[in-house]
């Protein structure tokens, strides 16, 4: 762990196992950190906020562009732990790494324009100045499916808006967050800005970061169930809170759409990751007209992809994260196919003998998905295309919004008006329009109901980690 610019054990002296997810071996073992060790975090953290806070926006950038550069200088290294850790195709890696440097240089620049503004009274004597300021120490818990990216998405912001943060990784990707604060390190961070706290266990973490008194921010990524827990426990002690949860992508093809392209943008962003991302499509809403042509496209693409080990050429679906992910895949299917859907390809856990020790699933796609099945509602995380038959137009919105979740939602079309028209209806927080990544460091990422509170990214990312005051001057 790095706590107060300093590499430590645990408290209790104990390590957990971190496993390569493709092989199912040991990779390592790193410190189990326990609450008092997130307590010790937090402190340093607290001392180390009056100097950081105090420290120039100018001062505040130039450790960020140390971190930047010492990261594309490292990005082949840093995308090697991260395919060995967490699965994924090295180029996907590698794009993560880049993305993930992209927020450092992004909010560098972002921490010179933390700009107050002055408002002018109904009184002649009186000015208003509002300022913005840093809400001090922020908990931040990552997780493990862009356990390199979703780092940077956090520590940035909060260090250039002059906070200080510790920061708890997922339990099976840690080493990536070792990696990166090695850099955090060597970027020339102050001690105590930057601090990481590695578990096996992170319930005692997570409850002294919500009722720590010192803690005024809890910055979270993950599960929609952990992070409503997190957030009415830091709702009980007024904590600021920003959470970025799981989500239920509808992704709709208008009768309009090159069914062709849309289903090659389908057979890319759905398996990206293996199907592990919170902005990963669930629902291919397809119109009955191009329906056909779709599903044979998108089947055709899906069939011939390759599963393995992220490092082998030519694999472009990596493991899932462990057997309990397979499971619910496998489960989702099974209830799909015995009320009727039809098993276009895929459909089963992969066991071959490269595959046997790791946790692979089939690329699968699933056709007259209806409602009444659990794919229809569940999040899936996993490499499977469940395809809806819709027969107007006009019903697409209600079906698409007819969810929980309203993370990411794509809609293919020709058709101005009708993009207009997605745009504005979809309550969803991210929309890609003829588009399958509608993600960079300089735009907002968040959602609406079950998948979040907040946003990060773009200069709505950093006012998550200030505060706003009013000054009223008499003249
Ligand atoms: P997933 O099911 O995708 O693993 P989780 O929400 O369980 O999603 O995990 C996301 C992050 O939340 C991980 O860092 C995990 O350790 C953390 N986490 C899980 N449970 C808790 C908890 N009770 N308190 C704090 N963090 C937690």
């Amino acid at each position: 762990m790095y706590i107060d610019g300093t590499w430590c054990a645990s408290e209790t002296n104990t390590t957990f196992d971190v496993f390569n997810p493709a092989s199912g071996e040991k990779i390592n073992a790193v410190a189990d950190g326990t609450a008092n060790d997130a307590r010790r975090a937090i402190d340093a953290a607290g001392d180390a906020f009056p100097m950081w806070s105090k420290s120039t926006a100018y001062a505040r950038a130039a450790f960020l562009i140390n971190a930047h550069k010492i990261m594309l200088s490292r990005k082949e290294e840093l995308a090697k732990t991260m395919t060995t850790e967490q699965g994924k195709p090295i180029k996907a890696a590698r794009n993560e790494v880049q993305y993930a440097a992209d927020f450092l240089l992004w909010y560098a620049e972002e921490a010179k324009r933390i700009n107050g503004e002055v408002l002018p009274s109904a009184r002649a004597d009186q000015r208003f100045i509002i300022l913005h300021q840093p809400v001090g120490v922020v908990a931040a818990v990552t997780p493990w499916n862009y356990p390199i990216s979703m780092i940077t998405r956090k520590v940035a912001p909060a260090l250039a808006a002059g906070c200080c943060i510790v920061l708890k990784p997922a339990e099976a990707t840690p080493l990536c967050a070792i990696e990166m604060f090695k850099i955090f390190e060597e970027a020339g961070i102050p001690k105590g800005v930057v601090n990481l706290v590695t578990t096996s266990d992170p319930k005692p973490i997570g409850e002294e970061f919500t009722t720590n008194p010192a803690v005024a921010k809890i910055t979270f990524t993950g599960s929609t169930a952990v992070g409503k827990m997190l957030a009415g426990k830091a709702g009980a002690n007024m904590k600021r809170i920003s959470l970025e949860l799981g989500g239920h992508a509808p992704f709709i093809v208008c009768t309009d759409a090159d069914p062709v392209h849309a289903a090659k943008g389908a057979s890319l962003v759905k398996f990206l990751n293996t199907g592990q991302a919170c902005i990963s499509p669930n629902r291919f809403l397809v119109h009955a007209s191009i329906y056909d042509a779709f599903v044979d496209t998108l089947s055709e693409r899906v069939a011939k992809m390759q599963a393995g080990s992220g490092f082998d050429d030519g694999v472009n679906i990596g493991p899932l994260i462990n057997q309990a992910a397979i499971d619910k895949v496998d489960a989702q299917v099974t209830d799909a196919t015995a009320k009727g859907a039809k098993l276009v390809t895929g459909g089963a856990q992969l066991t071959a003998a490269n595959l046997a020790n790791g946790h692979f699933y089939a690329p699968t796609v699933l056709g007259d998905v209806t409602p009444d099945m659990l794919i229809y509602r569940e999040e899936t995380f996993g490499p499977v295309a469940p395809i809806i038959k819709y027969h107007d137009d006009d019903d697409v919105l209600a079906m698409a919004n007819d969810t929980n979740y309203g993370l990411a939602a794509y809609v293919y079309t020709q058709n101005l008006s009708r993009a207009m028209h997605m745009l504005e209806g979809l309550r969803f927080g991210i929309i890609g329009i003829n588009d399958i990544n509608p993600t960079s460091a300089a735009a907002p990422f968040g959602g609406m109901k079950d998948s979040g509170l907040g946003r990060e990214g773009g200069k709505q990312g950093i006012m998550e980690y200030l505060e706003t005051k009013t000054g009223g001057i008499s003249i």
